[in-house]
């Protein structure tokens, strides 16, 4: 996610924890399935918020933020905090300063394919329910269910995490027609060639990814938080 918002104040034992978190940074991982990162920028703090998690971009250092829920009773949840983090990791390969809602579709799906890549829908489901997102009574949980029973190709969704979901399935599509190696190679070539995650046109999708259609390079290259996913992805 990217968005602006301020880090909370920690106890000493919570601040420990999260300093452990940082030795999960997938940086490597990431450079060696999607091209390097840009160097211009620096990791700065990874810390808690309300709004997070986040990662904000500014003066050329980016500073991530988890969501607070990953401290319960002050013991960090330690699969959610890095689970949390392998999704703001991607948005460090490509920063802007000023970073806020400046992600595209492709980015963002790229960043919860990743995330979720280890993991299956049940436990994306069971994640958004344990993170308790917006209130006690399962809305996201139940926004998942109505997301994966939805067979109807107008449903208008504004729901950030079930946009978050519709973008991986999308990324998923062209990941399993080409392979992930394949799909790596072609991020990383596209990424080389001096296209940002950012700024990528569906012009620059059709060019890397021959076989995408371009109602899909369309929508991969709008803004994410703009983005109104109005249909499901189609069967390839
Ligand atoms: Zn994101």
């Amino acid at each position: 996610m990217t968005q602006e918002g301020s880090a909370q104040k920690l106890s000493e034992n919570e601040e420990k924890a999260l300093l452990c978190i940082r030795d999960h940074v997938f940086l490597p991982d990431l450079e060696c399935s999607f091209g390097r990162r840009n160097t211009k920028f620096t990791l700065g703090d990874i810390s808690v918020s309300s709004e997070g998690p986040y990662a904000y971009a500014d003066n050329h250092t980016i500073d991530i933020a988890l969501g607070n829920n990953v401290f319960k009773d002050g013991s960090l949840n330690e699969s959610l905090a890095v689970w949390q983090l392998a999704h703001e990791c991607v948005h460090l390969l490509d920063p802007i300063n000023g970073g806020s809602n400046n992600a595209t579709v492709f980015e963002e799906g790229l960043a919860t394919y990743y995330q979720n890549k280890d993991f299956g829908d049940e436990n994306i489901a069971k994640y958004l329910e344990d993170m308790r997102l917006y209130d006690s009574e399962g809305k996201a949980a139940n926004m998942f269910k109505e997301f994966r029973d939805c067979e109807c190709s107008s449903w208008i969704c504004d729901d950030k995490d079930i946009k978050y979901i519709k973008a991986k399935e999308l990324i998923n599509k062209y990941i399993n027609a080409f392979g992930i190696s394949k799909f790596g190679d072609k991020v990383r070539h596209l990424r080389k060639s001096g296209v940002s995650l950012k700024k990528l046109t569906s012009k620059d999708l059709t060019t890397a990814f021959m076989k995408i259609s371009s109602e899909d390079a369309e929508t991969l290259a709008e803004n994410f938080s703009k983005w109104k996913c109005n249909r499901l992805p189609t069967a390839t």
